[in-house]
């Protein structure tokens, strides 16, 4: 297997060597970026798998990294900020980041959030390797997009229309952390509080049908005060 290449955007020097020797210590491959205008430039000529953006950059917004990025890419980018305000990663998340890491973050924090990723990415990669396919499977979950149902294991799942809306944005996007914002807006239409408050009833409503042990749930993951995200389940 190739090995990963992580382009890492952080001015602060002590964190960046942090980061790449912790890359370098587990086989990664990566390159560096102190500031937004030569992490652009690095994303679009050196192509790497995977992008750690620092939020708070010398001259630039990390925000507008993002933005530029997703002009022609999806590739994923898991950012990191010293504020700790939710606000930050929810704007970041809104534009299109996949994940996030607050500083300060242990290593183990740095390798799990990659390990997540790096199973995005190859989710990502057989989508795009076959984009028709109409069934969506995670672990013992089945969605068939064509037919408009979903299975547990051998049982389908009985589940209102606004369940299985939410459940099929949550597989089509797995391994992504999906802010409040975004899930109201993409299955409402809207998001008021009050859909917020509903999206907390509807997605308690479709852990009980989907988690075995919806008080530990194994595939949809609560980002409190920022959102959910559904896991890649082996
Ligand atoms: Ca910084």
């Amino acid at each position: 297997m190739n090995k990963i290449n992580i382009l890492v955007v952080e001015d602060d020097a002590p964190v960046r060597n942090l980061i790449t020797t912790t890359l370098k210590a587990h086989e990664y491959k990566f390159m560096t970026a102190p500031d937004g205008a030569s992490a652009i430039m690095q994303a679009s000529s050196n192509n790497p798998d995977i992008i750690l953006l620092d939020l708070g950059l010398p001259d630039m917004d990390g925000i507008e990294v993002i933005k530029k990025v997703r002009t022609w890419s999806n590739l994923p980018i898991i950012v990191i900020s010293a504020r700790s305000e939710d606000s930050d990663k929810i704007e970041a998340l809104d534009n299109g980041a996949d994940d996030y890491l607050t500083k300060p973050f242990s290593v183990e924090e740095l390798l799990a959030r990659l390990r997540v990723t790096i199973r995005r990415l190859a989710v990502l990669q057989s989508e795009l390797s076959n984009s028709n396919n109409p069934v969506f499977t995670n672990g013992r979950l089945r969605i068939d997009y064509a037919a408009g149902c979903a299975y547990l294991g051998d049982e389908e799942m009985h589940l209102t229309p606004i369940e299985y809306k939410l459940l099929c944005l949550m597989a089509r996007n797995v391994g992504k952390v999906l802010t409040h914002t975004y899930i109201t807006q993409k299955v409402w239409g809207s998001s008021w509080e009050n859909d917020v408050a509903s999206l907390r009833v509807f997605m308690a409503t479709l852990r009980k049908k989907l988690e075995s042990a919806p008080d530990s749930p194994q595939y949809i993951q609560t980002h409190i005060g920022v959102g959910y995200r559904m896991m890649k389940v082996e």
